[in-house]
């Protein structure tokens, strides 16, 4: 799987529908400060089921909803989706036959977040565990954030375990194993 684009609309300062490419496998965001960089990685975190409104930089979930600026008003709803490519088949399970996958997660200010993959509404544990074991996640070590080497340097080293896990790919073998063992 491969991320070709990111749609945002209503997501924080994305108030119009926007669409954001991703040409290669590297790639970095620039522009000057404010422009809206890390909106793009909250984005990316959010829609992969991101639960902590602090993480995405905000004191409430309804924080990543556009709250209008000097010329905008508010919008009522956010939405983000992040558009793969699949034609190596490598999605888990019964997504492995789709050639593209679309994952989608909206908010409206009077409801709670809706999940959908291509489409059809799904549950956040379904979006999870399509990235479980693959590096890509809302807290994964895929996405450096500002200060996170540090972390990862003085971290202890139960947390570094579950880094290495993740990276070796084992992580998704011991969540079902939690799984079966709790049903
Ligand atoms: P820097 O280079 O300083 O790190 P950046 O490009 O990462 O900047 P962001 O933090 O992505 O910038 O964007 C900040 C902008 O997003 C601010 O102008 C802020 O007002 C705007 N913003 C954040 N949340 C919302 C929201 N809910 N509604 C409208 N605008 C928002
Ligand atoms: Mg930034």
């Amino acid at each position: 799987m491969r991320l070709k684009h990111i749609k945002l609309s209503g997501f924080k300062s994305f108030v119009d529908t926007t669409k954001v490419s991703v040409p290669n496998n590297l790639i970095g965001i620039v522009g000057p400060n404010g422009c809206g960089k890390s909106n793009v990685i909250d984005a990316i975190r959010w829609v992969m089921g991101e639960s902590s409104a602090k993480t995405l930089r905000g004191d409430s979930m309804e924080d990543v909803i556009f709250n209008g600026s000097a010329v905008r008003k508010p919008v009522n709803r956010a939405y983000v989706e992040l558009v793969f490519d699949n034609t190596d088949g490598s999605a888990p399970g019964s997504y492995a036959k789709f050639a593209e996958i679309g994952i989608r997660r909206e908010l409206t200010r009077d409801g709670g977040s809706k999940y959908f993959i291509n489409r059809d509404r799904c549950r956040r544990k379904d979006i999870q565990d399509i990235f479980l074991g693959t590096g890509l996640g809302p807290r994964s070590y895929s996405i450096i954030e500002q200060g996170m080497v540090g972390r990862i340097v003085e971290s202890k080293p139960e947390d570094l375990r579950v880094l290495i896990e993740e990276a070796a790919g084992i992580s998704k073998y011991k969540e079902r194993r939690r799984e079966t063992e709790n049903r």
